[in-house]
């Protein structure tokens, strides 16, 4: 059984597929593992830390594909990449599939099984395996860390000799894992924070962070969770209410970071141009969701762009990879509970369950075709399932 962990594209993608700690659990599963040279760099793990866990080295990714069982990457291979690969080898990535059904088609041509780690259904079984909550969470810890390095004052309140320094004042917009981790991030800071979210469920959570919960608690309000926990589209009368009472607020924030996002839709539109204008020069909003079409107006993807007043709007890309060592590290351990259960630990070999929750919702190529009803050729929208639809527009870089 061998293992192909692939490097990623330079300049991309600074994450990595497997840890030092996971090549070693796949070589204690049976495998031979071999890791394409510099591919754990950017993340901050060596060659040789590769080899001491039981791999072997090689020189580039077609030497690693070569032979392969499984090919495990961060984003989805081209398929050029797996020439060289077994027939009908497992290949595990964030495969981002919305709108790339080319690619899927190239990939099912090369005959593999691609999975999607993110659309793992977000039961208790796959925890161990939520590539988007391991990845939001850290998204929500850098952005306070990002907003606090464009901020040019201090977050905690400081009393010293030579004067008073105020508590920064941060607003989390969209209370999911993570806003959640942006709270509790900010809150250790020393700021004084409020959030908001349109899910009732998320008031209590905000509360025990210590943050404030402001919030439109109407009809519509106690509606708006769906049954897998993702937030609805809110009606445009609720859209309007919300905006009347966050305007006021955010027109006094030091910091706005803002997360939210509904399933199969982009991000709602949450911060217009003139509650930007209307903030102090210095401060700074952070728009995490700049990569499904934003929710800050005048957010830019990749850039942090100044408005006239002097405020900063931070639209980072693939804000995971700017804590790349860690990503990595949970990111790899994601893959390895996955790949665990995709293998016979008796006859240390492959033994997908292909009837398996996990794997129906995962799977998107096999035997040469798309495979997964949400892209299947024809396959009618309806049919995308919910993990499916969570995920759609979503980069790479949210999960
Ligand atoms: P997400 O990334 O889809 O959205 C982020 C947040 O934006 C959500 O909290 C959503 O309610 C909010 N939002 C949407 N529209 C908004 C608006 N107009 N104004 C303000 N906020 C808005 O969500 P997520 O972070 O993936 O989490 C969704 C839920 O799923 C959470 O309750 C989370 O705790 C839960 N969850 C469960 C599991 C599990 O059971 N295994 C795993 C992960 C997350």
């Amino acid at each position: 059984m061998r293992v192909a962990i692939l490097r990623e594209e330079a300049g991309l993608e600074p994450r990595v597929a497997a840890s030092a700690d996971t090549v070693k659990r796949y070589v204690g599963l049976g495998a031979a593992v071999f890791v394409a040279s510099g591919a754990g760099l950017a993340s901050g793990i060596g060659d040789s830390d590769y080899e001491g866990a039981g791999a072997t080295v090689v020189a580039d990714n077609e030497a690693a594909v070569a032979g392969a069982d499984i090919v495990l990457a961060v984003r989805r291979p081209a398929a050029a990449a797996l020439k060289g690969a077994n027939k009908g080898a497992l290949v595990i990535a964030i495969a981002d599939p919305f709108g790339h059904e080319a690619a899927l088609e190239e990939i099912a041509g090369t005959g593999a099984s691609l999975f999607a780690m993110e659309l793992m259904p977000r039961i208790t079984r796959a925890q161990v395996m939520d590539v988007l909550s391991s990845q939001a969470n850290l998204a929500g810890y850098r952005a306070v860390i990002d907003a606090s390095s464009e901020f040019g004052r201090a977050f905690p309140m400081m009393m010293t000799a030579a004067g008073t320094v105020p508590a920064a004042r941060v607003f989390v917009m969209g209370a999911g894992v993570a806003g959640l981790q942006a709270i509790a991030t900010a809150r250790r800071l020393g700021a004084v924070v409020s959030a908001t979210d349109v899910r009732p469920a998320a008031k209590e959570q905000v509360e025990s962070l210590g943050g404030k919960f402001i919030a439109v608690e109407d009809e519509e309000f106690k509606q708006a969770e769906t049954s897998g926990g993702y937030a609805k589209a809110m009606s445009a009368e609720y859209q309007q209410k919300q905006a009347a009472l966050t305007a006021s607020h955010i027109a006094k924030q030091d910091i706005v970071i803002t997360t939210a996002l509904i399933p199969g839709r982009p991000a709602p539109k949450l911060v217009s141009g003139d509650m930007v204008a209307s903030m102090k020069p210095g401060s700074v909003l952070i728009d995490l969701a700049v990569e499904r079409g934003g929710n800050v107006e005048g957010a830019v993807p990749g850039e942090v762009a100044t408005t006239a007043n002097g405020v900063k709007i931070v639209g980072h890309l693939n804000v995971p990879g700017r804590l790349a060592a860690t990503a990595s590290q949970l990111y790899a351990k994601n893959l390895y509970a996955f790949v665990e259960t995709l293998i016979d630990k008796t006859s240390k070999s492959l033994a997908v369950k292909w009837d398996d929750e996990l794997v129906k919702a995962t799977l998107l190529t096999r035997d040469g075709a798309v495979v997964h009803p949400g892209f299947a050729p024809a396959a009618p929208a309806a049919e995308v399932p919910a993990a499916a639809a969570a995920s759609a527009e979503a980069p790479s870089s949210a999960a």
